[in-house]
């Protein structure tokens, strides 16, 4: 892809920056205590979300079907399930590893040019996610789509990258987005005519390359990377 160089930088949280899957893990044992309090048998339903997670955690209704996995009955679910959802938004994970290398990557970033993370999902545990992986520092600027206005604003709609790049200050075709998935990360970028750098990681590791991102690597730093040198080529003209 041609076009402008980039002059500002964001990267997705979720299987960016750390992976999710241990995220996921933290909230289900959550749930697993949570329906122990409940008086079913907390380790069957903590086994049975984890495995409806591993199936896609995209998708609603994972603590409904990890009830029925275990034998619940359906009659059952409308009292069982608020609770447990409340388990699982309400937890907020001791500490999450970043990938390795990306802390470093994510300060030398910081360091050459504006720098922005931009993220899908329920803001309160969007927030808990950047506390636990110690990452706040590094990310002064975090918008979460659905503050904007609810799930219907989440990437690839481009109102969060044009926020992103409001409080940045800078034209939104010049950001460089950082992500791990095509069809979010790739086409909210593709949306406002920015470049993406996708990275190999996570629960979207295999996904096609569709929309094409500008350059696909396998890991933070190597984003990283290739991104400073964009900033950089622009800073030396
Ligand atoms: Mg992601």
């Amino acid at each position: 892809m041609s076009g402008p160089a980039p002059l500002g930088v964001v990267v997705d949280l979720d299987d960016t920056l750390y992976p999710q899957a241990d995220y996921l893990a933290s909230a289900a044992a959550a749930v697993g205590v949570a329906a122990g309090h409940a008086g079913l048998d907390g380790a069957a339903v903590h086994t049975a979300l984890r495995s409806e997670l591993a199936a896609g955690s995209d998708a609603g209704g994972t603590i409904d079907r990890a009830l029925l996995a275990v034998g619940v009955p359906a009659s059952s679910l409308a009292e069982l399930v608020p609770p447990l959802v409340a388990a699982f938004t309400q937890h907020t994970p001791p500490r999450l590893a970043p990938y390795p290398g990306a802390e470093e990557a994510l300060r030398v970033l910081a360091e050459a040019a504006p720098l922005a993370c931009l993220t899908d999902g329920n803001p309160a545990i969007q927030a808990a996610k950047v506390a636990a992986t110690g990452l706040g520092p590094l990310l002064p600027v975090v918008v979460v789509t659905d503050t904007l206005g609810g799930r219907a604003l989440r990437k690839p709609h481009p109102a969060g990258l044009v926020a992103v790049a409001a409080q940045l200050g800078l034209p939104p075709e010049r950001l460089l987005v950082i992500g791990d998935r095509p069809g979010k990360d790739v086409a909210v970028a593709a949306a406002v005519g920015a470049r993406a750098i996708r990275v190999r990681q996570g629960e979207y590791a295999t996904a096609p390359d569709e929309p094409r991102a500008w350059a696909v690597v396998d890991t933070f730093p190597a984003a990283a990377e290739l991104a400073l040198d964009q900033v950089r080529a622009l800073a030396r003209g």
